[in-house]
This record gives structure tokens, C-alpha cells and sequence, in this order.
């Protein structure tokens, strides 16, 4: 079946513009659902509310066949509280409405550091274990959203003949058009001085991926979502072709 509706939820934010960018193109009709409108487009609904309120996001995706939720607080916020209610509460939360709006597939935006264990992963598969001891609070919360997103993986239709179709991506570092985190963080860094310094032997290497990349993989995990599919639960890593040196 095609897919035709869609939400976007943190479709204000950067990799959210950029889905509902590439959705658009692709002829599908795009809600956004965000805490702030920071842009307009006719061609596309605009809902403002909090994703931890149900009455806030069940209308948002009333009629709709897949959910995009990429909406998390800023990784720098160091907010423990907020990461705790947005992304594990405000999560639970998307999947409680996904079921009462009738919505049949939800995509995630995970995160590649769901795995790291501050150890380097070369050639990384999506086998590996969740980290025993993730590297800040963002990524323990990153890791309760995706495992509560997974397991609501309901393929058989329940009493009422719903089901939920559930994936995660797991990108690391995204870079693009519209960046507001990484390069500007850089340039912050790299004017302050503190780019002078190389930790280790100058070869670290680290996976950025650019954010058409991302969203096209977002894209094809909700076109592949279907009874049967072995799609269905899983977490996918999103990279580039090759890590670059940082
Ligand atoms: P962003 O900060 O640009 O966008 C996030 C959006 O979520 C914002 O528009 C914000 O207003 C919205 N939002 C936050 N709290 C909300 C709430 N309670 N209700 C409704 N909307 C809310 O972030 P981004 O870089 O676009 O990241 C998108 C997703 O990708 C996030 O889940 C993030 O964890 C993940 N991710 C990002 C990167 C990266 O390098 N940017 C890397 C790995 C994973």
C-alpha cells in the first residue's frame, strides 16, 4: 500500500525541515508537529504543542499512515530532566497516540551512540549490544526511547484490528544545509582556541553523515514497514560510505 499522509514530529527542527523537504518532493501530503513554528509552507499543516501532551499531539495525526519522530531537546542542553520527559515520557507518549490516532507505522530518530561504550567500533553492526555504561544522560534516554519504540512493534492487529509497524535510525554526527548544532559548535570551538589540540595520534575517526543521507533512509524504513517485513522492530545504523578523520 502507499503511504500518502504523513507527521513529521520536530519537523521545526534540522533533520525534521529536511524530511519534510525530501516528503514533499516525493508527493506525500506533511504534517508538522512541533513545540515552535520556525517556518511556513502552504503546501504543508503546521500543529504547535508539547509531544508529551496527548490532547496536543492526537491531532496531529488523526488520518495520518506514518509518524516521523525526530523531536528530542538539544544534545546540549545538559537538561537531565527535560532529556527524561521529552525522550523517554514524551515517547511513550507518541506510541500511546500513534495507537489512538490509528497511525500504523512510526519511524524513530535514534542515535548511533546507543552503542558506544566509549570504546572505538570499526565496521559497527546493528548486533551490538546497547552500551552498559552510555557515555551521557542524552544517551541513556536516547536508549529508553528506542528500546520503548522497538518493542511497540505490534504486527499482529489487537482487539480493535490496529497494529503498529515500528524502526529506528541510528545516525551519528549529521552535517547539511541549515546545521544548528555541529558546525556551528566547531567554529565556536575553533574560535575560542580550542582546536589546537589532538587527542591520541591525530587518526580518530568519526562518522558524520550528510542529512540527505539520513533522510532518505528515514524515507525507505517507512516505505519498507509492512506485515512480514523483517524490518519491523529493528534499528538500523545511517552513515555515509566511510568514517572521516577528526
Ligand atoms: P533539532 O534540535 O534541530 O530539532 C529537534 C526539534 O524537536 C526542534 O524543532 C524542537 O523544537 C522539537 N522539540 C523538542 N522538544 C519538543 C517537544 N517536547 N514537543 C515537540 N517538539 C519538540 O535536532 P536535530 O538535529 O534535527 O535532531 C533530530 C533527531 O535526530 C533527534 O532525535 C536527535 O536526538 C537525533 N540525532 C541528531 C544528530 C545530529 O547530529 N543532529 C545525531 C544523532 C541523532
Amino acid at each position: 500500500m502507499a503511504l500518502q499522509k504523513c507527521t513529521v514530529i520536530g519537523g521545526c527542527g534540522f533533520l525534521g525541515r529536511h524530511l519534510v523537504t525530501m516528503l514533499l518532493e516525493r508527493g506525500y501530503q506533511v504534517n508538522v508537529f512541533d513545540i515552535r513554528q520556525s517556518w511556513d509552507n502552504p503546501k504543508v499543516r503546521f500543529f504547535t504543542g508539547n509531544l508529551c501532551k496527548i490532547e496536543d499531539l492526537v491531532p496531529a495525526l488523526e488520518g495520518v499512515d506514518v509518524a516521523f519522530h525526530c523531536a528530542s531537546p538539544p544534545y546540549t542542553s545538559g537538561d537531565k530532566k527535560l532529556f527524561y520527559n521529552v525522550n523517554y515520557l514524551g515517547t511513550k507518549n507518541v506510541i500511546e497516540c500513534c495507537k489512538k490516532a490509528r497511525v500504523q507505522r512510526l519511524v524513530l530518530t535514534s542515535s548511533a551512540s546507543v552503542v558506544y561504550e566509549g570504546r572505538d567500533i570499526l565496521n559497527g553492526t546493528e548486533e551490538l549490544p546497547y552500551a552498559s555504561k552510555p557515555i551521557d544522560y542524552y544517551t541513556e534516554t536516547k536508549i529508553l526511547q528506542e528500546k520503548e519504540v522497538r518493542k511497540a512493534c505490534q504486527e499482529k492487529p489487537d482487539s480493535d484490528g490496529n497494529i503498529l509497524l515500528t524502526v529506528a535510525i541510528r545516525p551519528h554526527g549529521i552535517f547539511g544545509p541549515g546545521d544548528p548544532h555541529m558546525l556551528p559548535t566547531l567554529v565556536e570551538m575553533a574560535k575560542q582556541g580550542k582546536s589546537k589540540f589532538i587527542i591520541g595520534n591525530g587518526k580518530n575517526l568519526v562518522d558524520f553523515t550528510h542529512v540527505s543521507n539520513v533522510v532518505h533512509g528515514h524515507i525507505l524504513a517507512a516505505e519498507a514497514l509492512k506485515v512480514g517485513s523483517r524490518v519491523c522492530g529493528k534499528a538500523y545504523h545511517i552513515t555515509n560510505d566511510e568514517p572521516i578523520y577528526f
